[in-house]
């Protein structure tokens, strides 16, 4: 079966136990469990196992934002994908540009946390983005295109992998790529995961950087994608609702 469009909400660093809860419950008491949408919450470690408990027979799935590529052991400070999956996420974040950037994450890192992932039984939501000198040089296509080849396992397919295209400079900035460019790249990154695995098809690409209300119709709408990684818009119980009413037209 197809999957319906998807509609991640990464909290990043923020919310408490007090201010999660009455997010949950906003969202609830909004029709969240109506959408046809697949929603996904991504709250920060210490929230998973409350949030977890509070989303039972909504039908709104637990993500995590990063994991450990060991199982366990002396990794202080770290999270493995055991423990994750054992609290009942169903997905985890990898790559996210600010791992990459502010905490040094590589390719290779990333390849070794999705096996691990997968191991667990966590589909792995790979991101992948170029920053505005490689845009601007004419270099965003090239980017994409080797972190994908690092970053990946080579049995990717439906059932254990998604992509978010998020470029960097679109993040947390108000700064939307056009529709023509995530067309195009959303493109090139389907074929390369195409030539290097021939049972690619149907594996979700998310659009994420600066999504909000009035410009997710746009993005959404496009054939190739999946769905939408969403930061800052997904702390505002409005805001994120209002972007999951638009896959209302988006078909499977
Ligand atoms: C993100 O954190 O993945 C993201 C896309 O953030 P924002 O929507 O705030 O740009």
């Amino acid at each position: 079966m197809a999957t319906p469009p998807i509609i991640a909400g990464n909290w990043k660093m923020n919310l408490l136990l007090e201010s999660s809860t009455k997010l949950i419950s906003d969202l609830k008491k909004g029709g969240i469990s109506k959408s046809r949408a697949r929603v996904i919450v991504i709250p920060p470690a210490t929230l998973l196992s409350s949030i977890a408990d509070q989303i039972k027979n909504t039908g709104i799935f637990l993500g995590a934002q990063n994991c450990h590529e060991e199982l366990k052991g002396a990794f202080t400070g770290e999270v493995s994908a055991e423990m994750l999956a054992s609290v009942g996420c169903n997905y985890v974040i990898l790559g996210h540009s600010e791992r990459r950037t502010l905490f040094g994450e590589t390719n290779a890192q990333i390849k070794a946390k999705m096996s691990s992932a997968i191991k667990c039984g966590l589909t792995p939501i790979v991101c992948v983005g170029e920053n505005l000198r490689q845009r601007e040089a004419g270099g965003a296509m090239d980017t994409v295109g080797k972190q994908l080849e690092e970053c990946l396992i080579d049995k990717v397919s439906k059932d254990n992998c998604i992509i978010a295209y998020e470029p960097i400079w679109a993040i947390g900035t108000g700064q939307t790529a056009e529709p023509d460019d995530i067309e195009e790249i959303h493109s090139h990154i389907r074929n390369t995961l195409k030539a290097k695995e021939p049972n690619t098809d149907g594996i979700p690409i998310l659009y994420g950087g600066s999504v909000k209300p009035e410009n997710a119709s746009k993005i959404l709408v496009l054939p190739d994608v999946g769905g939408v990684l969403v930061g800052g818009a997904s702390l505002n119980p409005k805001d994120f609702l209002a972007i999951i009413d638009k896959t209302s037209g988006k078909s499977e």
